[in-house]
C-alpha cells in the first residue's frame, strides 16, 4: 500500500489556555513516534492551506463568518465552554481542511491508496452552524463532500471510533442517505447525542459502548454494527474519524482499548475498502489526550494503513 501522511508547522501554532487537553504537544509525541525506522517508508507531505470556499461544503456561510469573529489578534479568546482560539487558529483550521481534501485527492488520483492527516483542531463535533468540543470546522464532513462533488464519489462512508460521538458529522449528514455515518463511542459521555435511535434517514449507524467497555466488547459492536452496516452499504470510499480516546490511559473517557483494538478495526476497514472502494481510506486524527496512548495508537493506525 501507498500511505501519505499530511501534516504542518501551522497545526502546532493553535494554542490553547494551560492544561488544556487538546495541546500542541498531542502531534510532538506523534512525531517522536513516527520516527521509528519502520515509518521509513512513509510519503510525509505538507498539508495545504484550504481556502474558505471549502468551509461552504459543510457549513453555511454564517458558521464561517462566526469563527472568523473570534480569532484574537492575540492571546487566546475562549468563545464556547471548551473551544478556544489563538491568532493562528483560523489557519491552522484552514489547513486541516486543506490536508483533508488533499488527501482525498491522492487517493481518487491513484497517488496512494489510503492518507492520514495529522491535524489539529479535530473537527467531529462541529456542526452545520456550531463550532463546539474544540472543534471549528467539521474536515471530514467536508472531506466527504469533496469526494462526491470533485470525483463523483456516490457512497461514502465515514466510520467514527472517537470515544466521543461525532455529533457534528451526524447533524451535517442526517438527512442525507448518500452518506453513511458509523460511531462507536462511550454513552453517557459529551456530547450527550449517539443513541441507537437516532438513525437519520437510515444512513446513521450508532454503536454506543457504556464505560469499561473493553476490547472484547468493542471489537464485537464494531463488527455486529458498523461493519455490518458498511457490508449493506458497499461504500466507494471510507473516511476515518481516527480519535485515540477510547484507549485505556486517556483521561477524558472510561473505555479500555489498546492499542492493537486500533489495528485491529483498521485492518477490518482495509479489508472492505478492498472489496469495494478501489482500496480508498482517508483517515483524519480526531481525539486522543493521553501523549503516550496517542502516540502509539496512531502509529499502529498509520503502520497498519502502510501494510495494507
Ligand atoms: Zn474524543
Amino acid at each position: 500500500m501507498t500511505t501519505i501522511l499530511f501534516e504542518n508547522p501551522i497545526f502546532l501554532e493553535h494554542k490553547v489556555p494551560e492544561g488544556h487537553p487538546e495541546r500542541p504537544d498531542r502531534l510532538k509525541a506523534l512525531n517522536l513516534a513516527l520516527e521509528h525506522e519502520r515509518f521509513s517508508p512513509l510519503s510525509r507531505l505538507q498539508a495545504p492551506q484550504g481556502n474558505e470556499d471549502l468551509v461552504l461544503l459543510a457549513h453555511p456561510e454564517e458558521h464561517l463568518r462566526n469563527v472568523m469573529s473570534v480569532i484574537p489578534e492575540e492571546g487566546i479568546h475562549s468563545f464556547e465552554a471548551d473551544t478556544h482560539a489563538s491568532p493562528a487558529s483560523l489557519q491552522a483550521a484552514l489547513t486541516g481542511i486543506g490536508g483533508a481534501v488533499a488527501a482525498v485527492d491522492a487517493v481518487f488520483s491513484g497517488k496512494a491508496d489510503n492518507a492520514f492527516v495529522a491535524s489539529r483542531p479535530p473537527g467531529h463535533h462541529a456542526e452545520r452552524n456550531k463550532a463546539m468540543g474544540f472543534c471549528f470546522f467539521n474536515n471530514i464532513a467536508i472531506a466527504a463532500r469533496h469526494a462526491q462533488q470533485k470525483h463523483g464519489a456516490e457512497r461514502v462512508a465515514i466510520v467514527d471510533w472517537d470515544v466521543h460521538h461525532g455529533n457534528g458529522t451526524q447533524d451535517i449528514f442526517w438527512d442525507d442517505p448518500s452518506v453513511l455515518f458509523c460511531s462507536t463511542h462511550q454513552m453517557p459521555l459529551y456530547p450527550g447525542s449517539g443513541a441507537k435511535t437516532e438513525t437519520g434517514a437510515g444512513n446513521i449507524v450508532n454503536a454506543p459502548l457504556s464505560p469499561d467497555t473493553g476490547s472484547d466488547h468493542f471489537r464485537e459492536a464494531f463488527k455486529s454494527r458498523v461493519l455490518a452496516a458498511l457490508d449493506e452499504f458497499r461504500p466507494d470510499f471510507i473516511l476515518i474519524s481516527a480519535g485515540f480516546d477510547a484507549h485505556h490511559r486517556d483521561p477524558l473517557a472510561q473505555i479500555n482499548l489498546v492499542a492493537d483494538d486500533f489495528d485491529w478495526a483498521t485492518g477490518r476497514l482495509l479489508d472492505m475498502a478492498g472489496k469495494t472502494a478501489n482500496n480508498r481510506i482517508v483517515s483524519l486524527l480526531e481525539g486522543g489526550y493521553d501523549l503516550q496512548a496517542l502516540a502509539e495508537s496512531a502509529g499502529t493506525h498509520i503502520y497498519r494503513l502502510m501494510r495494507g
